[in-house]
């Protein structure tokens, strides 16, 4: 792709130091960046005493996709979404499926540069109704995402953040007047795994993010991804639907998904069918009305009815097969599914 020139606009959540530093307040990291350094993204950049976004407009991947791909299963099921990403992440995970833009520098040559009035033009051409910030963390291209986000608004587009949910408060709560949905990764339910496999202190400024979202009315859906030894104990797995349930809600959907051996953690087996099941089967015991499975093809990807079991949303892989709702309700008994927007079975 294009053009390696930076795509350079002050930071919009910083604190200037009296030694020249800044104190990047973006994300929990809160990085503390000296005059010509950079945070631990790659991608804010002290210049003068002021923090710099270097990915400003600065686009890495641009597709269209399933929303089902995101995962977001209760929302707007069967639509497509155009779906956008730049380069660097907050955390460092080693089994980063996206490690050659997440973990990639800003003068690697992998962006092309477009302005919001362009994103949002060709996700009109597109015909689809929706953007995702996806494959590298939104957050970390804040102001971009904010300016694109506003104006998808106007535009009657609605946006989604795919996130690690690594975030401070007062940006998310900034920008959640034009999120309308958002798919969060939860790791693990414990801090060591942030700390040995993300390079993230804790998992406490993700829960809290998601508790944020929710008072903020964004849709929300969450992913685990299950690998083998690191954060699949039945201990584990039934905190986090406990978790769930507690804090955000049985209705909320939950994505456990299978892991592959990617990037430095290529040495594990992917995760065997029958964890991922298992899991599926512990956070249902907890009393999660909606559980998915991810990366298995065929299982656990149709919504039932949470009141008398009948499937309502029959999907294979990122297709909708069946949607089997009247309007938004079981047809069996009645009960309200929670859904956002109408199911549309895929078209070929
Ligand atoms: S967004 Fe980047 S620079 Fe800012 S605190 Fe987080 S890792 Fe550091
Ligand atoms: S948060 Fe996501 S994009 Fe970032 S390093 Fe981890 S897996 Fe990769
Ligand atoms: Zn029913």
């Amino acid at each position: 792709m294009g053009c390696a020139c930076l795509m350079i606009k002050e930071a919009l959540f910083y604190e200037v130091k009296d030694d020249g530093g800044v104190v990047c307040l973006l994300c929990p990291h809160n990085c503390v960046i000296r005059e010509g350094k950079r945070g631990g993204c790659g991608v804010r950049e002290n210049r003068g005493g002021k923090l710099f976004t270097l990915v400003y407009g600065s686009v890495s991947s641009m597709a269209v996709d399933p929303i089902e791909k995101k995962p977001l299963f209760h929302f707007y099921p069967g639509s497509s979404i155009f779906s956008i990403s730049t380069v660097g992440c907050n955390l460092h995970c080693q089994n980063c499926q996206n490690w050659h833009i997440s973990q990639a520098s800003v003068e690697g040559g992998f962006t092309r540069d477009f302005s919001p009035e362009e994103i949002v033009r060709r996700v009109e051409g597109s015909g689809s109704k929706f953007i995702a910030y996806t494959y590298n963390e939104p957050f970390i291209w804040y102001e971009f995402v904010f300016d694109v986000a506003r104006l998808a608004h106007q535009k009657g587009i609605m946006n989604v953040l795919v996130t690690n949910g690594y975030v401070t408060e007062k940006p998310l709560r900034n920008i959640a007047p034009y999120i309308d949905a958002a798919n969060v990764d939860v790791k693990s339910m414990r801090d060591e795994f942030y700390k040995k496999i993300c390079k993230a202190p804790s998992v406490k400024p993700v829960l809290d993010a998601v508790l944020v979202m929710k008072e903020e009315d964004i849709h929300v859906e969450l992913t685990y991804l299950v690998i083998p030894t690191l954060n699949d104990s039945e201990e584990e797995i039934r905190e986090f639907a406990r978790w769930v349930k507690e804090n955000v809600g049985t209705d909320t959907p939950v994505h456990f998904s299978r892991f592959f051996p990617h990037y430095k953690l290529s040495d594990l087996p992917p995760t065997p069918p029958s964890t991922v099941a298992k899991a599926w089967t512990l956070a249902k015991e907890e009393g999660l009305h909606y559980v998915y499975m991810g990366n298995m093809p065929g299982e656990g990807e149709d919504t039932y009815c949470p009141s008398c079991g009948e499937r309502v949303i029959k999907r294979y892989g990122f297709t909708v097969s069946k949607c089997n709702l009247k309007n938004g309700k079981c047809p069996r008994c009645n009960e309200k599914i929670a859904i956002v927007g109408e199911c549309k079975e895929t078209r070929w």
